[in-house]
């Protein structure tokens, strides 16, 4: 109908019908029904009724028949549907349609509903342009909006009510859509007023339906609150090489346009369209683009291919022996200390397979980089800590007053405190002299103390506190690490150190778990030479003592209904009320001397990969977490890894990480974050474990400390009951992974490994901005023989290229590369065909700065350095131009790698997955015009998903995609496929929660399942080789099936939230079958003169839902006296805004 020019005919007929002076409304009343359903369903309706001139005249008709309670009604829905379009919405505003229709709606009553439904939600249609709002707002119609919910509320017990209701709170979400409209909504008490009157929804069953619209309405118009911080900068400046001063603060500068505009809602942080982003361009697809160095460069990098040119004569002898000639060739020339920018490569004097790790011992700590710390950061932040110790000592010595609970809350933050600086040791000596004495001397004030505990209260934490005591004089009469410098490692220490050295080693002895390849005091040694940006000396727990898988699988959260109106309901009520909230800072990142209550939790986020800006206690026992942007940049929060301590067991406590970026999360779809205990550890059970409840993320109120005005932040909120009081505990977005912790497992890793028969090598890539040198591991089998035909047999193995943690929040990309690592150095049959099918070049932290100093995204030149590999420069991001150039070189030899894969972890879906190139996928997934039947492609691509697909539980082929997307042309796997011609190019991804398909389906993944990818992975290899192909039958090697089964999956592919994450969502518009069902009540009467209730109860009898108590069989007006007295009491004390008061006497009355 609407085709054919049916609406067009319609609203001629309405017009003609119309105009006359008493039109027929026997003809008009079924022609306005009949225009509205049709109308309703054309979306050019409005821009339509304007030009037929039927849009004032409707309202005109409105106007002569506020009456006839059908006829208005029939008008009105009219309206509502030419209100589609903005231009006619407008219109009918600007000639008062706002105020008719304002004052056609009453006061709660039982008469006339459907007509009183259809005047409000024309009313809402209208807001759907600025203007209108504006009028509205103007003319104080919030307020008598706010009030005529109170009453329909109050009395809203039925359906009919209820409907009235929701139609209510669709007219404030659409006036809140602006900031006026919010202001007044919040200014007449809008949010109480949805506070109390939701309560008693919660009550009724009934009303249950207004909740979720009434919760969205106030999370909306909580007025915006700036985070609590001086800069939306991080807490990490890091001077970058070059330039003088830090970057300035652009974000501070005030935005031009200073007013928010209406559309700040409209949020943009979704990918771009897909099919737009796809690339098209067939030359862009096939082409190689120049190289974007010269050629001469590149022969520094043979020194990264020792294998190359290794000659095994030592192959009986030992490893050392075999190192000291790869470092003799990766010393060769100072030029290549030229190009290596950023690394002093001071290597060769020291020799050795330890290239890395001596060279980066001797890499000087006074280079430049470290030097031109602005802040002086290394030698302050240890006697910071020192002082803040003191600090506590003299609380504890001088108020004898102090309960023995809060005694002993001190008494454990001197633990957590004492536990962390022992851990690592501080970095001065005067420090470190400081630190000492004041250890011994609490821990003399300890001992008394847990005496005097031990004989008034039989049992308490004493066993782990005097674990912990034991443990910490082992550790902390040590000399700390930094002060150790060269001493390469622990064997080296002298006698008087062993007394000491033998107590931790009783220590992890007693308690510490035999974790495979994990090594505490490795860890600490490589720990001591990391440097980051505020120097730190402090080692969290977990990371030195290590972590254990736990046994068993952990399924994933159950969603709790409503979790997240109940969340927002209580952020409502920190807006309304004081009763309870304390909001006191408790841990300030940049405030090491912040005093805090006895009873409240402390916090402690100084150490590698932490990120804790600031802690504000809320509540008795909820906490506000603020994390820190990115080092020299004020955005990408998301990662988090903090110390938590001076807890009370079985207590929920509610934490808010209010700064979280993304607009949605897993944390919605059943993952929890993992948590690691000290006492736990102490006992027996060193591990991360998946913890919390009550989880949820959605969208908050917060805004930017300063600019940035389109800035929104996400809550993500948890509750942990501790298990333990005053336990030690670390809290994180995912199991950490830390630098130091690859460096000590690429030293165990070497170790480990049978030098006859795997050759395994680590060297230094470059070093890093921060001087953190960046390792290179190349893993092959040794030839058998040196016979010619083994030696030509390793030269030319295919090269696997492997690589990771570009972004630093993606931990469970090192945990897989833990696996894929330790895989390929076992003794494992399948590693070993592995070894001598391919030489493996890793690199498994391409972010090492990044990692260290807890960013989520970029490294310290907050780029995301996966989007610099087209062009990567050679001073700020010298990982990705030296890992291109060792592939250029390798392409320059002519061994370009046969894979290459860069592992990733991917936040917002389930499963393992690959991202791959394909050209002619791209054009078909695009839609392109271009004739793909002459392209020829290698259909290779797919084997290794295709493999992975049956060999890893975790993997799912369904999810992989092989799109070349133009937002990702400058990303490892876009340029590795293009530039060097590496058909076999991939991100893997992998999960943060869990599974959604296999054997893993419902169950987040652990570090077990994540290291087991890892190896899967490499299986997966086994597919692409010739060699072994007979002997690994079982997996199937046929690159010709092809399956389209493969989807997009640049999206969610969740199912939609159950509770919307975004409070700006539109509330939902009326259906056009609700409009209908609405219409043909109104036509239900026979006589359309019959008015009053005889209509009403015919639809009563209809509908069964509209007006079930009318009991007046009164005719007359159809519109019932709306105003009792006190309303128009209330009404007239705005009368100032609101001039149309006497209007509504005259329409009322
Ligand atoms: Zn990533």
């Amino acid at each position: 109908m609407i085709s054919k020019g049916g609406s067009e005919a319609l609203l001629t007929a309405l017009v003609n019908t119309g105009r006359s002076f008493s039109p027929n409304y026997t003809l008009l009343l079924p022609l306005l029904h009949l225009l509205a359903k049709v109308g309703h369903r054309d979306r050019r309706i409005g821009v339509k009724a304007e030009d037929a001139g039927a849009a004032l005249l409707t309202l005109n008709l409105l106007r002569h028949n506020v009456k006839h309670a059908r006829r208005a009604a029939a008008c009105l829905w009219v309206i509502q549907v030419f209100s589609s379009s903005v231009s006619t919405a407008n219109l009918i505003g600007a000639n008062h349609g706002l105020d008719v229709i304002y004052h056609l709606i009453p006061q709660y009553t039982t008469k006339h509903l459907h007509a009183i439904k259809a005047a409000i939600d024309a009313f809402a249609a209208l807001l759907c342009t600025k203007a209108n709002v504006c009028l509205v707002v103007s003319k104080g119609y919030v307020s008598g909006l706010l009030r005529l919910y109170e009453d329909w509320h109050a009395k809203a017990t039925q359906h009919a009510a209820m409907a009235i209701c929701h139609s209510l709170l669709r007219c404030l979400h659409k006036v809140t859509h602006s900031n006026a409209g919010k202001q007044a909504f919040v200014s007449q008490g809008g949010i109480r007023l949805l506070y109390v009157t939701t309560q008693t929804c919660l009550l009724s069953k009934g009303l249950e339906s207004l909740v979720e619209p009434s919760v969205q309405l106030m999370r909306k118009c909580l007025p915006k609150t700036p985070l609590p911080l001086t800069s939306d900068r991080s807490a990490y400046t890091f001077l970058m090489p070059g330039r003088p001063h830090a970057v300035p603060d652009i974000d501070v500068e005030p935005d031009e346009n200073s007013e928010e505009s209406d559309d700040e809602e409209a949020e943009d942080n979704k990918d771009a369209d897909f099919d737009d982003d796809l690339e098209t361009d067939l030359s862009k697809l096939r082409l190689r683009p120049d190289p974007d160095r010269p050629k001469e460069l590149l022969p520094q990098y043979n020194r990264l291919c020792p294998e190359l040119s290794h000659d095994f004569q030592d192959l009986d002898l030992s490893s050392e022996t075999e190192e000291s000639s790869t470092a003799s060739s990766s010393s060769s020339s100072d030029e290549e200390a030229a190009l290596l920018n950023g690394l002093r490569f001071h290597s060769s004097r020291r020799g050795g397979g330890r290239s890395a790790a001596s060279s980066d011992s001797s890499t000087s700590p006074s280079g430049s980089h470290s030097e031109t710390d602005p802040e002086g950061h290394t030698p302050a932040a240890a006697q910071l800590e020192a002082r803040d110790f003191h600090s506590h000592s003299s609380i504890l010595s001088t108020s004898p007053s102090f309960r023995t609970k809060d005694r002993e809350a001190r008494q454990e933050q001197s633990f957590a405190s004492l536990l962390r600086r022992s851990l690592l040791g501080a970095n001065t000596k005067t420090a470190q002299l400081e630190t000492q004495a004041v250890l011994l001397s609490s821990l003399e004030g300890l001992e008394s103390r847990e005496n005097r505990t031990r004989t008034s209260t039989a049992l308490s934490v004493k066993p782990c506190c005097s674990q912990m005591r034991g443990f910490l004089k082992g550790i902390g009469d040590e000399a700390p690490l930094g002060q150790r410098g060269e001493d390469e490692d622990d064997e080296e220490e002298d006698a008087d150190k062993s007394h000491h050295r033998t107590m931790i080693d009783r220590l992890l002895e007693r308690h510490g778990a035999c974790i495979l390849h994990h090594e505490p005091k490795l860890y600490r040694a490589a720990a001591a030479k990391t440097k980051s940006i505020p120097g730190f000396s402090i080692l969290a727990f977990p990371d030195f003592w290590g972590h254990l898988p736990p046994p068993g699988h952990e399924s994933m959260a159950p969603r709790k209904p409503n979790i997240q109106r109940q969340k927002a309901f209580e952020d409502a009520q920190r807006f309304l009320t004081t009763d309870g909230i304390i909001n006191q800072v408790v841990f300030d990142l940049e405030d090491s001397s912040l005093q805090c209550p006895s009873d409240s939790l402390r916090f402690f986020s100084k150490f590698e990969c932490g990120n804790l800006r600031k802690a504000v206690q809320v509540r008795r026992y909820e906490y506000d977490l603020i994390l820190n942007a990115d080092a020299n940049s004020s955005q990408h929060t998301q990662w988090f890894y903090f110390e938590v301590s001076n807890m009370v067991a079985d207590v929920p406590y509610r934490f808010n990480v209010i700064n979280c970026e993304k607009s949605n999360s897993q944390f919605n779809y059943g993952m929890q974050p993992v948590l690691y205990s000290v006492r736990e550890a102490l006992e027996g059970r060193p591990h991360w474990v998946r913890t919390g409840t009550e989880i949820c993320y959605f969208r908050n109120h917060f805004c930017p400390a300063r600019g940035r005005r389109r800035m929104t932040f996400y809550t993500l909120t948890f509750t942990i009951t501790f298990k333990h009081n005053e336990d030690v505990c670390y809290l994180a977005y995912h199991y950490p992974y830390t630098y130091s912790a690859l460096k000590a497992h690429l030293k165990v890793l070497q170790k480990s490994v049978d030098p006859a028969k795997v050759f395994f090598q680590q060297q230094v890539l470059c070093g890093t901005l921060a001087g953190n040198p960046c390792p290179v591991v190349t893993i092959t089998a040794c030839p058998a023989s040196r016979s010619w035909i083994d030696m030509h047999q390793l030269r030319n193995r295919p090269y696997i290229m492997l690589t990771g943690r570009v972004h630093p929040g993606e931990s469970n990309a090192s945990w897989v590369m833990k696996g894929t690592l330790e895989f390929l150095c076992s003794s494992d049959p399948v590693a070993q065909s592995l070894r001598e099918a391919f030489v493996f070049k890793l690199i498994p932290m391409l972010n090492p700065d990044g990692v260290v100093n807890g960013t989520n995204r970029c490294d310290l030149n907050s780029e995301d350095l996966n989007r610099q590999w087209c062009k990567p420069d050679p001073v700020l991001s010298p990982t990705i131009y030296h890992t291109k150039g060792l592939l250029y070189y390798l392409n320059s030899v002519g061994r370009t790698p046969l894979v290459f894969c860069d592992y990733h972890g991917h936040s917002r879906k389930k499963n393992v997955f690959l991202y791959g190139c394909s050209v002619k996928e791209t054009l078909w997934q695009s839609g392109s015009a271009v004739n793909t039947v002459g392209l020829k492609e290698d259909p290779g691509y797919r084997t290794i998903p295709k493999t992975l697909d049956r060999l890893a539980p975790a993997f799912s082929f369904n999810s992989c995609n092989y799109l070349v997307e133009k937002s990702r042309s400058a990303t490892a796997r876009v340029v590795v496929w293009r530039e060097m011609g590496v058909l076999r190019s991939y991100t893997l991804e992998s999960t943060h929660n869990g599974c959604d398909q296999g054997i893993y389906k419902g169950l987040q993944t652990g570090t077990r399942e994540l290291q087991e990818m890892g190896m899967k992975f490499c299986h997966s290899l086994l597919s692409v080789t010739k060699d072994v192909k007979g002997l690994y039958s079982h997996i199937d090697l046929d690159h010709n099936v092809l399956d389209h089964k493969s989807h997009n999956c640049f999206e969610d592919d969740e199912p939609p939230c159950v509770e919307e994450i975004e409070y700006s969502a539109d509330c939902p518009a009326l259906a056009g079958a609700d409009l209908d069902s609405d219409i043909n009540g109104n036509t239900a009467s026979a006589d359309e003169e019959e008015e009053g209730d005889e209509g009403c109860r015919e639809v009563k009898h209809r509908r069964g839902s509209v007006g079930q108590s009318q009991q007046s069989s009164a005719k007359g007006r159809l519109f019932p006296h709306l105003m009792r007295q006190a309303s128009a009491e209330m009404l007239g004390e705005k009368r100032n805004a609101c001039n149309a008061v006497s209007v509504n006497r005259q329409v009322m009355s």
